[in-house]
């Protein structure tokens, strides 16, 4: 079983292969073009959450061997919890909580299995991991990739545009291999200089001789999307043991989306025979999938707000290229046609029955800053459930779809960070007030609330800084090529 680029059906490549070069070679997103209909769903259902990791990514990445072993290194011992991504009552809704891994972020879901993933398929070349990170995916990939053998991995962050506590997490990074470093610039800086980078070393065949490959560990990876598929079903598999639903009746996700690798590896999830009703995207002030889903028209010619939900602040979701690979059955010309339309015009329009199948299965609505601030308060003083500003987008959204479906199937929101990582949206929801640092102000938030600090962010602010370095974008191609020795 091959997977293919979104853009062309001739280019294949085997799952492993997939995983270790991230993008298709003319810039597509590898897919496989027929999903398993056969799959066990219903004994998936019954094993453990490792158990089940092992079933759903070995059905989707069938070449490699000894899959269990990946996930037993990947996940046990390394989260809150053994089942991983706890699910809770709140209220009316159920609350699936995937910030329970090492860095607090749901990107530690997948970022824990991809170095696993990754170091089964090398051969002997060393690999070199280049992030751009905005915020959360450079920690949870750092500590993922953390004396790995066989890889190195560099991440660049903008000087000024991560919170301290993101900061923090990144500059004290311990790891023979890891490389962490500042960026003169914003975060269109750190991203575009990492393309930059690549193709030079790939135009240029920079790294000849060399016995090194540069990697990405970008959500576009397959390898990142397949580990996410998991906690769909487990989810499922919880309510159902609850007694809150019956074998086979629908449930409606509701996920806080950016890149829309969340949300899709839900819909993966639906095409492996789970009984997943609705997915609801959810959105902030940024509603380019809003618009999307509910007319089928993509316009990312509109104003770029920044928000108390960073991860969602993006105008380009990549993975939605998957999903106009599915609705157009598999149609790579077509798939080609829209994204060329989108780079030249920054928009593009689906036709009638690809918008009718996108709405089958998905519906959208966004929540904007006042909405966020007001959802994160009512939520503390009515559940006592102290959630983050993604997680209130969502939970927002939540409300919305119930009151205009009427819908009464169980309803999950998908909470994707801790709420001690944006300390003053939070703080200011509940209590009107954020004052000294973040670190003060997560201090003041546990004294507020109770609700434990993760320890690894409470023993931050007294570890020693092991990262210093600052550089302007030009840099970056020597610094990689002097670390890619
Ligand atoms: C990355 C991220 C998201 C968005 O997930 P996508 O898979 O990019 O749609 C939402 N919330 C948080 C906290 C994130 O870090």
């Amino acid at each position: 079983m091959k997977y293919q680029s979104t853009r062309n059906a001739a280019l294949t490549a085997m799952p492993s292969q997939a995983v270790l070069q991230g993008l298709a070679p003319d810039g597509g997103l590898y897919v496989l073009p027929n999903l398993r209909l056969d799959f066990d769903w219903q004994g998936t259902l019954r094993l453990d959450t490792l158990g089940m990791a092992t079933k759903i990514l070995s059905a989707l990445l069938p070449d490699y061997a000894n899959m269990d072993k990946l996930t037993q290194r990947a996940y046990a011992g390394k989260f809150e919890t053994p089942d991983l991504t706890p699910l809770r009552q709140v209220g009316d809704n159920y609350v699936l909580e995937l910030f329970r891994g090492p860095t607090s972020a749901f990107k530690d879901v997948a970022l824990s299995m991809l170095p696993q993933l990754m170091v089964a398929a090398k051969g002997e070349e060393k690999i070199v991991i280049l992030t751009a990170t905005s915020g959360d995916t450079g920690k949870a990939a750092l500590v993922g990739f953390q004396d790995v053998p066989g890889i190195d991995i560099i991440v660049f962050y903008p000087e000024n545009g991560v919170s301290a506590v993101q900061k923090a997490q990144m500059v004290t990074q311990q790891g023979k291999n890891v490389h962490v470093c500042a960026i003169r610039g914003n975060f269109d800086d750190a991203q575009n200089g990492v393309k930059q980078v690549f193709s030079a070393v790939t135009q240029q065949n920079l790294l000849a001789g060399r016995k090194v490959r540069l990697s990405s560990a970008n959500s576009i990876n397959i390898g990142r999307l397949a580990p996410q598929v998991v906690y769909y079903f487990k989810a499922y598999a919880d309510l159902e043991k609850k007694g809150h639903i019956r074998r086979g009746d629908a449930v409606d996700f509701v996920v806080p989306t950016g890149n829309f690798g969340d949300i899709l590896a839900g819909f993966i999830a639906k095409q492996l025979g789970l009984p997943v009703g609705r997915l609801v995207c959810a959105s902030n002030a940024n509603n380019v999938l809003t618009e999307f889903i509910q007319t089928g028209h993509y316009d990312r010619r509109r104003p770029f707000y920044k928000t108390s939900s960073p991860s969602m602040d993006i105008l380009i979701s990549s993975n939605l290229e998957r999903l106009l690979y599915s609705l157009s059955d598999g149609n790579a010309e077509t798939v080609a046609a829209l994204m060329q339309q989108l780079s030249q015009t920054g928009e593009y329009q689906i036709d009638a029955s690809m918008l009718q199948r996108l709405q089958k299965d998905f519906w959208a609505g966004c929540c904007e800053e006042a909405g966020t601030s007001q959802t994160i308060g009512k939520l503390w003083r009515e559940q006592q459930y102290l959630c983050d500003t993604h997680t209130a987008v969502a939970w927002n959204v939540a409300e919305q779809y119930r009151s205009a479906t009427k819908t009464d199937a169980p309803l999950v929101v998908l909470s994707t960070a801790s709420a001690y990582k944006f300390p003053a949206a939070v703080l200011k929801a509940i209590d009107g007030e954020a004052c000294g640092d973040e670190f003060d102000q997560m201090e003041q938030l546990h004294r507020l609330t109770g609700v434990p600090i993760p320890a690894h962010l409470a023993k931050l602010r007294s570890q020693p800084v092991l990262h210093h370095d600052v550089i302007n974008r030009e840099e970056m191609l020597s610094y990689v090529l002097e670390r890619a020795k």
